[in-house]
Protein backbone atom coordinates (compact mmCIF):
# COMPACT_ATOMS: atom_id res chain seq x y z
CA UNK A 1 0.00 0.00 0.00
CA UNK A 2 1.16 3.44 -0.76
CA UNK A 3 2.60 5.83 2.17
CA UNK A 4 1.57 9.21 1.14
CA UNK A 5 4.18 12.06 3.04
CA UNK A 6 1.17 13.87 3.86
CA UNK A 7 -2.91 13.18 4.35
CA UNK A 8 -5.24 16.47 4.72
CA UNK A 9 -8.23 15.45 6.36
CA UNK A 10 -10.48 18.90 5.69
CA UNK A 11 -10.90 20.89 1.89
CA UNK A 12 -11.55 24.45 3.08
CA UNK A 13 -9.18 27.28 2.72
CA UNK A 14 -6.52 25.74 5.26
CA UNK A 15 -6.34 22.23 3.97
CA UNK A 16 -6.32 23.22 0.87
CA UNK A 17 -3.54 25.73 1.22
CA UNK A 18 -1.84 23.35 2.83
CA UNK A 19 -1.73 21.16 -0.06
CA UNK A 20 -0.66 23.49 -2.64
CA UNK A 21 2.47 24.35 -0.45
CA UNK A 22 3.30 20.75 -0.34
CA UNK A 23 2.54 20.06 -3.96
CA UNK A 24 4.36 22.89 -4.94
CA UNK A 25 7.25 21.31 -2.55
CA UNK A 26 6.95 18.05 -4.41
CA UNK A 27 5.25 16.30 -1.83
CA UNK A 28 2.61 12.95 -2.31
CA UNK A 29 0.12 14.42 -0.61
CA UNK A 30 -4.30 12.85 -0.46
CA UNK A 31 -6.40 15.34 0.56
CA UNK A 32 -10.23 14.32 1.70
CA UNK A 33 -12.92 16.55 2.09
CA UNK A 34 -16.96 16.24 2.09
CA UNK A 35 -17.80 19.52 1.47
CA UNK A 36 -19.42 21.25 4.51
CA UNK A 37 -17.10 23.76 4.62
CA UNK A 38 -18.30 26.90 7.45
CA UNK A 39 -18.94 29.43 4.82
CA UNK A 40 -20.92 27.46 2.68
CA UNK A 41 -24.11 29.08 2.52
CA UNK A 42 -22.90 32.70 2.47
CA UNK A 43 -23.26 34.99 -0.77
CA UNK A 44 -20.06 36.42 -0.64
CA UNK A 45 -16.81 36.01 1.14
CA UNK A 46 -15.24 39.33 2.50
CA UNK A 47 -11.67 40.31 3.65
CA UNK A 48 -9.69 38.35 1.64
CA UNK A 49 -7.53 40.30 -1.13
CA UNK A 50 -8.35 39.89 -4.11
CA UNK A 51 -11.62 37.38 -3.89
CA UNK A 52 -13.58 40.29 -2.58
CA UNK A 53 -17.34 38.92 -2.35
CA UNK A 54 -16.66 35.95 -4.35
CA UNK A 55 -19.03 32.38 -3.73
CA UNK A 56 -17.53 29.95 -1.62
CA UNK A 57 -18.38 27.49 -4.55
CA UNK A 58 -16.18 29.28 -6.87
CA UNK A 59 -13.32 29.62 -3.97
CA UNK A 60 -13.18 26.15 -3.83
CA UNK A 61 -13.37 25.42 -7.66
CA UNK A 62 -10.09 28.13 -8.45
CA UNK A 63 -8.17 26.15 -5.35
CA UNK A 64 -9.60 22.07 -6.40
CA UNK A 65 -7.87 23.32 -9.86
CA UNK A 66 -4.70 24.71 -8.20
CA UNK A 67 -4.72 21.36 -6.28
CA UNK A 68 -4.89 20.04 -9.41
CA UNK A 69 -1.76 21.17 -11.00
CA UNK A 70 0.84 20.82 -8.26
CA UNK A 71 -0.78 16.81 -8.18
CA UNK A 72 -2.85 16.97 -4.73
CA UNK A 73 -4.81 14.08 -4.83
CA UNK A 74 -8.23 15.01 -3.75
CA UNK A 75 -10.96 12.54 -2.69
CA UNK A 76 -14.64 13.52 -1.83
CA UNK A 77 -14.99 10.91 1.05
CA UNK A 78 -15.42 11.68 4.60
CA UNK A 79 -12.83 9.90 7.09
CA UNK A 80 -14.75 8.21 9.67
CA UNK A 81 -11.30 6.61 12.00
CA UNK A 82 -7.58 7.21 12.35
CA UNK A 83 -4.84 6.21 14.13
CA UNK A 84 -1.16 5.65 14.24
CA UNK A 85 0.55 1.97 14.31
CA UNK A 86 3.84 0.95 15.80
CA UNK A 87 6.20 2.62 13.01
CA UNK A 88 4.80 5.93 13.26
CA UNK A 89 2.35 5.40 10.39
CA UNK A 90 -0.57 7.24 10.32
CA UNK A 91 -3.42 5.21 9.15
CA UNK A 92 -6.96 7.19 8.04
CA UNK A 93 -10.14 5.17 7.07
CA UNK A 94 -12.63 6.56 5.29
CA UNK A 95 -16.52 6.25 5.25
CA UNK A 96 -16.08 3.04 2.85
CA UNK A 97 -13.83 1.23 5.59
CA UNK A 98 -10.65 1.84 3.34
CA UNK A 99 -7.39 2.11 4.55
CA UNK A 100 -4.62 5.31 3.65
CA UNK A 101 -1.58 5.44 5.02
CA UNK A 102 1.28 9.28 5.90
CA UNK A 103 4.06 9.88 7.26
CA UNK A 104 2.47 13.18 8.30
CA UNK A 105 -1.37 14.09 9.17
CA UNK A 106 -2.57 17.39 8.94
CA UNK A 107 -6.54 18.03 10.23
CA UNK A 108 -8.32 20.84 9.25
CA UNK A 109 -11.43 19.81 9.50
CA UNK A 110 -12.96 23.34 10.89
CA UNK A 111 -15.93 23.95 12.77
CA UNK A 112 -20.15 24.59 12.48
CA UNK A 113 -22.50 27.01 14.05
CA UNK A 114 -24.81 25.87 16.10
CA UNK A 115 -27.66 27.39 14.12
CA UNK A 116 -30.31 28.33 17.20
CA UNK A 117 -33.96 26.50 16.73
CA UNK A 118 -36.06 28.81 15.13
CA UNK A 119 -38.02 28.53 12.55
CA UNK A 120 -36.96 30.53 10.09
CA UNK A 121 -33.08 31.03 11.30
CA UNK A 122 -32.14 28.13 8.55
CA UNK A 123 -33.92 29.54 5.92
CA UNK A 124 -32.06 32.91 6.34
CA UNK A 125 -28.55 32.29 7.51
CA UNK A 126 -25.87 33.41 5.10
CA UNK A 127 -28.08 35.57 3.41
CA UNK A 128 -29.46 37.41 6.35
CA UNK A 129 -28.79 35.57 9.22
CA UNK A 130 -25.33 35.61 10.50
CA UNK A 131 -22.75 35.64 13.25
CA UNK A 132 -19.91 37.34 12.11
CA UNK A 133 -20.16 41.37 11.69
CA UNK A 134 -16.33 41.41 10.11
CA UNK A 135 -17.74 38.46 7.21
CA UNK A 136 -21.07 40.53 6.58
CA UNK A 137 -21.52 43.47 9.00
CA UNK A 138 -20.70 46.01 5.95
CA UNK A 139 -23.50 44.59 3.40
CA UNK A 140 -26.13 45.74 5.94
CA UNK A 141 -25.11 48.84 7.31
CA UNK A 142 -27.60 51.28 8.39
CA UNK A 143 -30.36 48.69 7.85
CA UNK A 144 -32.76 47.44 11.02
CA UNK A 145 -30.19 44.81 12.85
CA UNK A 146 -30.68 42.43 15.42
CA UNK A 147 -28.38 40.43 17.58
CA UNK A 148 -29.57 36.89 18.92
CA UNK A 149 -28.13 35.52 21.77
CA UNK A 150 -29.24 33.17 24.68
CA UNK A 151 -25.83 33.53 26.44
CA UNK A 152 -24.08 36.65 28.16
CA UNK A 153 -21.66 37.58 24.88
CA UNK A 154 -24.61 39.11 22.85
CA UNK A 155 -24.23 42.46 24.76
CA UNK A 156 -20.68 42.46 23.29
CA UNK A 157 -22.31 41.53 19.87
CA UNK A 158 -25.13 44.18 19.80
CA UNK A 159 -22.67 47.24 20.95
CA UNK A 160 -19.89 46.31 18.23
CA UNK A 161 -22.79 46.57 15.91
CA UNK A 162 -23.39 49.76 16.46
CA UNK A 163 -20.40 50.40 14.18
CA UNK A 164 -22.19 49.19 11.29
CA UNK A 165 -25.90 51.06 12.02
CA UNK A 166 -27.18 53.02 14.44
CA UNK A 167 -30.43 50.74 14.46
CA UNK A 168 -29.97 47.80 16.87
CA UNK A 169 -32.13 45.68 18.97
CA UNK A 170 -30.77 43.05 21.14
CA UNK A 171 -33.40 39.55 21.36
CA UNK A 172 -32.29 37.73 24.33
CA UNK A 173 -35.38 34.64 23.27
CA UNK A 174 -36.67 34.73 26.86
CA UNK A 175 -33.50 34.77 29.08
CA UNK A 176 -32.12 38.13 30.47
CA UNK A 177 -28.45 37.70 31.53
CA UNK A 178 -27.50 40.99 31.41
CA UNK A 179 -25.87 43.09 34.15
CA UNK A 180 -27.17 46.44 35.49
CA UNK A 181 -23.56 48.27 33.94
CA UNK A 182 -24.49 46.12 31.07
CA UNK A 183 -27.96 46.96 30.34
CA UNK A 184 -26.87 50.55 31.03
CA UNK A 185 -23.92 50.63 28.47
CA UNK A 186 -26.68 49.08 26.33
CA UNK A 187 -29.20 51.89 27.11
CA UNK A 188 -26.76 54.76 26.37
CA UNK A 189 -26.20 53.39 23.01
CA UNK A 190 -29.66 53.48 22.30
CA UNK A 191 -29.87 49.70 22.05
CA UNK A 192 -33.49 48.13 22.67
CA UNK A 193 -33.38 44.99 24.55
CA UNK A 194 -36.54 42.39 23.47
CA UNK A 195 -36.82 39.98 26.21
CA UNK A 196 -39.63 38.06 24.90
CA UNK A 197 -39.42 34.57 23.62
CA UNK A 198 -39.23 34.40 19.64
CA UNK A 199 -41.61 32.32 17.54
CA UNK A 200 -40.30 32.59 14.21
CA UNK A 201 -38.52 34.70 11.82
CA UNK A 202 -40.34 35.97 8.47
CA UNK A 203 -39.08 37.17 5.18
CA UNK A 204 -39.06 36.41 1.83
CA UNK A 205 -36.61 35.14 -1.44
CA UNK A 206 -33.78 34.48 1.34
CA UNK A 207 -34.33 37.97 2.98
CA UNK A 208 -35.36 38.40 6.34
CA UNK A 209 -37.82 41.35 7.12
CA UNK A 210 -39.35 40.69 10.51
CA UNK A 211 -39.10 38.60 14.09
CA UNK A 212 -42.21 37.36 15.22
CA UNK A 213 -42.50 37.20 19.03
CA UNK A 214 -44.43 34.64 21.07
CA UNK A 215 -46.32 37.63 22.68
CA UNK A 216 -48.00 38.35 19.36
CA UNK A 217 -45.64 41.33 18.69
CA UNK A 218 -43.56 41.76 15.71
CA UNK A 219 -40.24 43.54 14.95
CA UNK A 220 -38.67 45.07 11.92
CA UNK A 221 -35.49 43.44 11.62
CA UNK A 222 -33.34 43.47 8.31
CA UNK A 223 -30.17 41.12 9.38
CA UNK A 224 -29.48 39.27 12.44
CA UNK A 225 -26.07 38.12 13.98
CA UNK A 226 -26.38 35.36 16.26
CA UNK A 227 -23.92 34.38 19.48
CA UNK A 228 -25.03 30.54 19.97
CA UNK A 229 -21.27 28.56 20.15
CA UNK A 230 -19.86 26.27 17.62
CA UNK A 231 -19.08 22.45 17.55
CA UNK A 232 -15.69 20.61 16.23
CA UNK A 233 -17.16 19.67 12.20
CA UNK A 234 -14.79 16.51 13.44
CA UNK A 235 -13.22 14.58 16.48
CA UNK A 236 -10.36 13.09 15.06
CA UNK A 237 -7.80 15.60 16.71
CA UNK A 238 -9.63 15.22 20.19
CA UNK A 239 -9.44 11.49 20.05
CA UNK A 240 -5.68 11.09 19.00
CA UNK A 241 -5.17 13.12 22.43
CA UNK A 242 -4.74 16.89 21.10
CA UNK A 243 -5.13 19.15 23.89
CA UNK A 244 -8.15 21.01 23.30
CA UNK A 245 -8.55 24.75 25.01
CA UNK A 246 -11.67 25.86 26.97
CA UNK A 247 -13.28 27.49 23.54
CA UNK A 248 -13.48 23.67 22.21
CA UNK A 249 -10.51 24.41 20.06
CA UNK A 250 -7.38 22.20 19.47
CA UNK A 251 -4.17 23.83 21.01
CA UNK A 252 -1.07 23.82 18.60
CA UNK A 253 2.04 25.94 18.72
CA UNK A 254 2.86 28.84 16.01
CA UNK A 255 3.62 26.32 13.36
CA UNK A 256 0.28 24.53 13.83
CA UNK A 257 2.06 21.65 15.75
CA UNK A 258 -0.17 19.47 18.10
CA UNK A 259 1.04 17.65 21.43
CA UNK A 260 1.07 14.77 18.94
CA UNK A 261 4.01 14.12 16.70
CA UNK A 262 3.69 14.70 12.99
CA UNK A 263 -0.01 15.40 13.44
CA UNK A 264 -0.82 19.29 13.38
CA UNK A 265 -4.07 21.02 13.26
CA UNK A 266 -4.92 24.27 11.13
CA UNK A 267 -7.75 26.59 10.72
CA UNK A 268 -11.03 27.51 12.79
CA UNK A 269 -10.29 23.92 14.37
CA UNK A 270 -7.43 25.13 15.78
CA UNK A 271 -8.30 28.46 16.37
CA UNK A 272 -10.85 31.82 17.32
CA UNK A 273 -10.13 33.94 14.62
CA UNK A 274 -12.03 33.04 12.13
CA UNK A 275 -11.33 33.97 8.70
CA UNK A 276 -10.68 32.41 5.52
CA UNK A 277 -7.19 34.23 5.40
CA UNK A 278 -6.24 32.77 8.71
CA UNK A 279 -7.09 29.35 7.70
CA UNK A 280 -5.27 29.71 4.91
CA UNK A 281 -1.99 31.52 6.44
CA UNK A 282 -2.45 28.19 8.94
CA UNK A 283 -2.53 26.31 6.48
CA UNK A 284 0.74 27.48 4.78
CA UNK A 285 2.21 27.36 7.98
CA UNK A 286 1.76 24.09 8.37
CA UNK A 287 2.88 22.65 4.77
CA UNK A 288 5.94 25.10 5.02
CA UNK A 289 6.52 22.65 8.67
CA UNK A 290 5.23 19.36 7.68
CA UNK A 291 7.46 20.26 4.19
CA UNK A 292 10.68 20.73 6.80
CA UNK A 293 9.85 17.71 9.22
CA UNK A 294 9.77 15.22 5.73
CA UNK A 295 13.24 16.71 4.82
CA UNK A 296 15.09 16.41 7.95
CA UNK A 297 13.83 12.91 8.38
CA UNK A 298 15.39 11.86 4.73
CA UNK A 299 18.72 13.89 5.13
CA UNK A 300 19.06 12.00 9.00
CA UNK A 301 18.19 8.34 6.98
CA UNK A 302 20.38 8.96 4.68
CA UNK A 303 23.42 10.14 7.01
CA UNK A 304 22.45 7.27 8.80
CA UNK A 305 23.02 4.90 5.63
CA UNK A 306 26.37 6.74 4.95
CA UNK A 307 27.74 6.06 8.12
CA UNK A 308 26.37 2.30 8.46
CA UNK A 309 28.27 2.15 4.77
CA UNK A 310 31.91 3.59 6.29
CA UNK A 311 31.95 1.48 9.19
CA UNK A 312 34.54 -1.62 8.47
CA UNK A 313 32.85 -4.62 8.50
C1 LIG B 1 -22.17 32.31 7.07
C2 LIG B 1 -20.68 32.46 7.18
C3 LIG B 1 -20.04 33.46 6.46
C4 LIG B 1 -18.67 33.60 6.56
N1 LIG B 1 -18.09 34.59 5.85
C5 LIG B 1 -16.75 34.76 5.89
C6 LIG B 1 -16.15 35.81 5.15
O1 LIG B 1 -16.83 36.58 4.46
N2 LIG B 1 -14.80 35.95 5.26
C7 LIG B 1 -14.03 35.13 6.02
O2 LIG B 1 -12.81 35.31 6.07
N3 LIG B 1 -14.59 34.11 6.74
C8 LIG B 1 -15.93 33.92 6.69
N4 LIG B 1 -16.51 32.91 7.43
C9 LIG B 1 -15.64 32.06 8.25
C10 LIG B 1 -14.99 30.96 7.37
O3 LIG B 1 -16.00 30.17 6.81
C11 LIG B 1 -14.04 30.07 8.18
O4 LIG B 1 -13.13 30.84 8.92
C12 LIG B 1 -13.26 29.15 7.23
O5 LIG B 1 -14.15 28.40 6.44
C13 LIG B 1 -12.36 28.21 8.03
O6 LIG B 1 -11.68 27.38 7.14
P1 LIG B 1 -11.23 25.88 7.55
O7 LIG B 1 -10.44 25.39 6.40
O8 LIG B 1 -10.62 25.90 8.88
O9 LIG B 1 -12.59 25.07 7.71
P2 LIG B 1 -13.82 24.83 6.73
O10 LIG B 1 -13.84 25.86 5.64
O11 LIG B 1 -15.02 24.73 7.58
O12 LIG B 1 -13.49 23.45 6.05
C14 LIG B 1 -13.43 22.27 6.78
C15 LIG B 1 -13.67 21.12 5.81
O13 LIG B 1 -13.34 19.88 6.46
C16 LIG B 1 -14.24 18.90 6.00
N5 LIG B 1 -14.29 17.81 6.97
C17 LIG B 1 -14.66 17.85 8.27
N6 LIG B 1 -14.58 16.64 8.83
C18 LIG B 1 -14.16 15.80 7.85
C19 LIG B 1 -13.90 14.40 7.81
N7 LIG B 1 -14.03 13.62 8.87
N8 LIG B 1 -13.50 13.85 6.62
C20 LIG B 1 -13.36 14.61 5.51
N9 LIG B 1 -13.58 15.96 5.52
C21 LIG B 1 -13.98 16.54 6.66
C22 LIG B 1 -15.57 19.61 5.87
O14 LIG B 1 -16.42 18.92 4.99
C23 LIG B 1 -15.13 20.99 5.37
O15 LIG B 1 -15.23 21.06 3.96
C24 LIG B 1 -17.89 32.75 7.38
C25 LIG B 1 -18.54 31.72 8.09
C26 LIG B 1 -19.91 31.58 8.00
C27 LIG B 1 -20.59 30.50 8.78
Amino acid sequence: MDIFDCIIIGGGPAGMNAGVVLGRCRRNVLLFDHGTQRNRRSHGMHNYLTRDDILPSDFIKISHEELHKYGVKVKNKKITNARRNQEGIFQVYDEDGIIYQAKKLLVATGLSDNLPSIKGMDTFYGSSVFHCPYCDGWEVKDKKIGVYARNKEGWELALALKNWSDDVSYFTDGKFRIKPEQKEQLDANNIRVVAHQIASLIGEDQQLKKIHLKNGETVDCDALFFVNGYTQQCDLAETFGCKINRKGVVVTNKFQQTNIPGLYVAGDAAKDMHFVVVAGAEGAKAGVIINKELQQEITDARLKQYIEQQLPV
